[in-house]
């Protein structure tokens, strides 16, 4: 099976399963669960096989080893994982509406979140490893600081052979400044898996089908391209040009938080692992996000591979 790394944010996040106000009000919380977008990608890509490493860090507090504990538990390697001193560990209140949509109150600003290991160091412990692939959550670009270390980390391990892999998760608030774009735009054309969601598609490629943008990047060197379709499934493109479209398993939606970084997580692992198909990756990529969206919490829908094989043998 492959090997993986990903970096970025690292928090702990509480969620209000009551859903029923547009505002957060004193209620009952579930919570802290491990959460950081990145985080939940790295989790979910050693539950389904891949050794795996994730530069980040944590505030030397209990929140911080609520996340320790929880990477330790899946084998994802500590060796850039650090505890750092005199900063907390992020967190976030998450309350879900009727509507479906979500109201974040998010204590990550002054965290220990931005403080990881980057540079040289961690891009040679990050060679060393012998990295298959190295993702990108686009969450993580929204801190200029970790945005500028990211694309740098992605380009030195290019050039070093590693498979870079790309979720831009874009960000509307940040649509208007151009250095956040021109990094989005800068890993987009780095990446080998490049696997946005309609929005970020809209976003990236606008007036464009899939059948129109994924063949343009395949012909510029991706290896796949994926378009995360939320509830009406994935359609993906491999490097020979064949495409693979499934529509979603229909469950019922509990949290939608995780999804896609399950989806891709699953998609990636099992890619490099070279086991499978692209259709036959797909549709454990689709199952996984699937059984993420049905369990509360960010990552406590993640999904073994036994899981997501006994999910599909459940479902005609
Ligand atoms: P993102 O979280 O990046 O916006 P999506 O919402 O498209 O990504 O979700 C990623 C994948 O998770 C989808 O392609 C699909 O396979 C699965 N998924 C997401 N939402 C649902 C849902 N409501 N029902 C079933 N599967 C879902």
């Amino acid at each position: 099976s492959g090997r993986i790394g990903s970096m970025g944010e690292l928090l702990v996040e509480f969620v209000c399963a009551e859903k029923d106000g547009r505002n957060l009000r004193a209620s009952t919380y579930a919570g802290p669960f491990a959460s950081g977008a990145p985080g939940i990608f790295i989790d979910q890509a050693a539950r389904v096989g891949a050794s795996t490493i994730f530069s980040g860090a944590v505030g030397d507090d209990a929140f911080g080893r609520v996340i320790l504990d929880r990477f330790a538990a899946v084998g994802v390697s500590d060796a850039l994982l650090k505890v750092a001193h005199g900063v907390p560990t992020g967190s976030a209140f998450v309350s879900y509406n009727s509507d479906g949509s979500r109201d974040f109150v998010f204590n990550i600003a002054r965290s220990a979140s931005a403080r990881l290991p980057v540079g040289h160091a961690a891009v040679e412990a990050l060679v060393s490893f012998g990295l298959d692939a190295f993702h990108i959550s686009g969450s993580t670009l929204g801190d200029r600081k970790m945005a500028t270390a990211a694309l740098e980390i992605c380009r030195a391990l290019r050039s070093r052979g590693v498979a870079i892999s790309f979720d831009p998760n874009v960000r509307k608030e940040l649509l208007a400044d151009p250095s956040y774009m021109d990094i989005v735009r800068a890993l987009t054309d780095l990446a080998a898996f490049v696997l946005p969601s309609e929005e970020d598609a809209a976003v990236l490629f606008p007036g464009e089908a899939f059948e129109d943008f994924a063949p343009r990047l395949v012909a510029a060197g991706a290896r796949c391209v994926v378009l995360k379709r939320g509830e009406r499934g994935c359609i993906g493109m491999d490097a020979g040009g064949e495409v693979q479209s499934l529509g979603a398993h229909a469950v019922e939606v509990v949290d939608p938080t995780g999804a896609g970084d399950c989806f891709c997580a699953t998609f990636v692992a099992l890619s490099v692992a070279g086991n499978f198909p692209m259709r036959e990756v797909l549709r454990r990529a689709n199952a996984a996000g699937a059984l993420a969206v049905g369990r509360l919490g960010p990552m406590e829908g993640n999904s073994s591979l036994s899981d997501i094989e006994a999910f599909l043998a459940s479902r005609p």
